[in-house]
């Protein structure tokens, strides 16, 4: 039976994605990740096969399939798991190859050169004569004799020998030397073709030291059981569920700690690396050169040095924000997400992955373990721990019996109604003060200014949704309309509330910078830092703010949700949400869940210390059940509510949505083809047996218009991703026949996080 390779050629090009099918000859062993030489059209070009098999399946019959002229580069570029990780994740996410393999492996780049091998060597009477007769020939000859792979690429000859470039081509017409098509690699990894176990890692090597803290009795009882899971050694995810405070970082210590003992490696995620650097101490503490950090200033070359440490087995734990979840591990058993529900484990660009579907593809290729952890679980994996296909562990108790913050809610609308119309409730104000006079820190906590504003009532808290999918309408300026993002369905704006009559009407969605200004106009004494993604955009002054108000040198800390991720400042005892309504009406349908976490994460951050902590949450829907079950962090019941919810609306872990975004400069063009696109996929619809698949939209964008160009979006709910991904498919293969694509860029993601 024949078999036939895919090719990527110009895989140095990440942007060219292009993949052709030719014959394997049937003398040829060839390997996936070999560099080769294959015909396209007229020329000869290079490519790196990403796939062998004995099918054609996408090739119509009377296309002619030519054969791979030579293999170029004999070892595989990439180690196979990768390459097979690599084409997994270009499929699911729907990238192109290229795009992924750069993403899995960043250090593919190479190029084909003309080699120059030398037909004679050195001792040959021939050549000892041209030492008198020609120097110049004799002086290439004797390059190319010593040279290590048995000849030289032409540059680099010519630079060596010193001599005219016709010099070369005169002497392949005299026989003295042969040219030869080779590929140079970049970087000297990759050419194992899969990653080996490196020498014993067992007790012997054990030098490095035990943690210094105990396990509590509810932390042992955990992590037993994320042990057990471990030890059966198939492909498992744990969640550990443990309350803010609870010690979930000493129950990773304890795992990788195990893990190593039993010879593997562990890589540990977190959602920020320069924010959590606090679990890069814990862990360089107690397994110092072991560890690896991958850091978002990480260049090239230095990662290029890590993985050869990796690859060595000279680094056992890997340390990094999302992209480390690639890390060559040899013996890779344990892969952590502290935080797990957090959108910074989502690529926004391709390839568009999660870091945990790709940890559990790596651990499924390993037999190893996935341990998500937090304290405000992602609804899609609760729900897979309640109906089993998860195990979960569970943390009830903060370390030390410390009690929860208490948490009190503030109704606005009734601080309107006591004439206070600042961002700041009389409670909230007094509350600032007492702990100013204490010499206590508070945390001011904000949304970042979003992209979208919506419309409410401030006598009564009335918000206009949409009635087809119950997402909070957004405010269009130009047009002057209230519109849904995802279906759209659209409004007139209201000067009067539909609800309770009042005048009363605000736009929401700008002014959270005033707080700031408030702050210093409350308080003109005190010293106020802030933290958001403006005033921090290198990571060094990050780290100077955290540590200067860790230190306790400044009282009031404002900032954004970087400040729900994970700090631990002992002397914080009061944290105030100015507003909890700009999370609860984004137009998401993960609004309230991403509410819910917030704020409970943020409230996490009082009472860390001894002394007990307080929150106040600020808000115009005190009755919001987001809001009721954070101020009881209680996570169960907010769970139970959200995902009835979810399955009436048919959103997901109970559906999946595959979202096309278009963009373009001319508003109209996009608008047409948005239509065009989804009569494309409506036919593709109807077309199928299934009936359970719904197109949402066309609809503007969230993001309306980005870098001049305007955003339209489609996007398709139903149950199985696979059958969306190939509705999507075909639709946008059609869609490209069609005169209105021309000019129109697609962007294309498998559930997106947010808008
Ligand atoms: P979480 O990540 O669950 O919010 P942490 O891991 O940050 O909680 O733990 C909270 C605090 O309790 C940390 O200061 C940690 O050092 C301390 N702690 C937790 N467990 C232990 C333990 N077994 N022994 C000593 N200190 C602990
Ligand atoms: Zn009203
Ligand atoms: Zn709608």
């Amino acid at each position: 039976m024949p078999k036939y390779a895919e090719v990527l050629v110009n895989v140095a090009n990440r942007r060219l994605d292009q993949s052709y099918y030719y014959v394997v000859p049937e003398n040829m062993d060839l390997k996936a990740g070999m560099i080769v030489i294959v015909p396209l059209k007229n020329r000869r070009v290079q490519g790196l096969v990403t796939r062998i098999s004995t099918e054609l399946s996408e090739i119509s019959e009377d296309v002619e399939i030519r054969p791979i002229e030579a293999i170029l580069e004999g070892e595989s570029l990439i180690p196979e798991e990768l390459l097979e990780l690599a084409v997994w994740l270009a499929e699911t996410t729907i990238c192109p190859v290229a795009q992924a393999l750069h993403t899995v492996w960043p250090f593919l780049k190479g190029k084909a050169e003309q080699w120059y091998i030398p037909q004679a060597g050195m001792e040959d009477e021939d050549v000892k004569v041209l030492e008198l007769l020609d120097p110049d020939t004799f002086c290439v000859l004797k390059v190319l004799n010593r040279a290590r792979r048995g000849g030289l690429p032409e540059g680099v000859l010519l630079k060596r020998a010193k001599v005219r470039p016709g010099l070369l081509e005169e002497m392949l017409k005299q026989g003295w030397v042969k040219k030869e098509l080779r590929f140079t690699k970049a970087s000297s990894l990759g050419t194992k073709k899969s990653l080996p176990p490196t020498k014993e890692n067992k007790v012997s090597s054990f030098l490095w030291q035990e943690s210094p803290h105990q396990l509590t009795a509810g932390q042992a009882k955990a992590w037993q059981t994320i042990w057990d899971c471990y030890r059966k050694r198939k492909e498992e995810t744990v969640l550990l569920f443990g309350v803010t405070g609870s010690g979930k970082t000493e129950i990773y210590r304890e795992m990788v700690f195990q893990v190593l003992k039993d010879g593997g490696d562990a890589i540990v995620l977190v959602p920020e690396i320069s924010l959590t650097s606090q679990i890069a101490r814990v862990f360089l503490e107690q397994f110092g050169d072991l560890v690896g950090i991958i850091h978002s200033g990480i260049s090239l070359g230095e990662k290029l040095a890590l993985w050869e440490k990796i690859l060595a087995g000279e680094k056992r734990i890997v340390i990094g924000a999302r992209s480390a979840v690639f890390a060559p591990l040899p013996n890779l058993r344990l892969i952590i997400l502290d935080e797990e529900h957090d959108t910074a484990y989502k690529q926004d660009e391709n390839p568009k992955y999660h870091a945990r579907d790709v940890a559990r593809y790596r651990m499924k290729q390993r037999q190893g373990l996935v341990l998500l952890g937090s304290a405000t679980p992602s609804l899609e994996a609760y729900a897979a721990a309640q109906r089993g296909i998860i195990t979960i562990a569970s943390l009830k108790e903060r370390y030390n019996n410390m009690a929860l913050p208490t948490v009190q809610i503030i109704d606005m609308k009734k601080e309107l109604a006591k004439g206070n119309k600042s961002l700041f409730s009389i409670v909230l104000r007094q509350k600032l003060r007492e702990r100013i006079q204490r010499g206590e820190q508070s945390i001011l906590f904000l949304n970042r200014r979003g992209y979208s504003t919506f419309v409410f009532c401030r006598e009564c808290g009335y918000v206009a949704r949409c009635p087809n999918c119950d997402i909070a309408l957004t405010y269009h300026s130009q047009k002057q309309k209230l519109c849904c993002h995802y279906c759209d369905y659209s409004q007139d704006v209201f000067d009067r509330c539909p609800d309770c009559g009042s005048r009363f009407i605000r736009f929401f969605g700008q002014g959270t910078e005033k707080v700031e200004e408030e702050v210093a106009a409350l308080f003109p004494d005190v010293e106020v830092l802030r933290l958001d993604t403006d005033t921090t955009a290198g990571s060094n002054k990050h780290k100077e703010i955290i540590e200067r108000f860790r230190r306790g040198e400044v009282p009031i800390l404002v900032g954004t949700q970087m400040l729900a991720k994970g700090l631990d400042f002992p002397n914080v005892t009061l944290v105030g949400v100015i507003s909890a309504d700009q999370l609860l009406y984004r137009p998401d349908f993960r609004a309230r869940e991403r509410a819910f976490q917030l704020l409970t994460q943020v409230a996490g951050r009082a009472g860390r210390g001894v002394k007990k902590g307080e929150v106040i949450i600020q808000t115009y829907s005190p009755g919001d059940r987001a809001i009721i079950r954070a101020a009881s962090q209680d996570y169960p019941a907010f769970f139970w509510e959200e995902i009835s919810y979810r399955k009436q609306l048919n959103y997901p872990p109970f559906a999946h949505i595959l979202r096309v975004i278009l963009f373009q400069e001319k508003e109209e063009k996009v608008i047409r083809a948005a239509n065009d696109l989804a009569d494309c996929l409506k036919r593709t619809i109807e077309g199928r047996e299934e009936e359970d698949y719904q197109i949402l939209g066309p609809a503007p964008a969230v993001i309306t218009k980005l870098k001049n160009q305007y955003r339209w979006q489609v996007s398709v709910k139903g149950k199985n991703p696979d059958i969306l991904r190939q509705i999507v498919h075909s639709a946008v293969k059609a869609f490209f026949q069609g005169i209105s694509s021309s000019g129109i860029n697609l962007s294309i993601e498998v559930n997106p996080l947010a808008n």
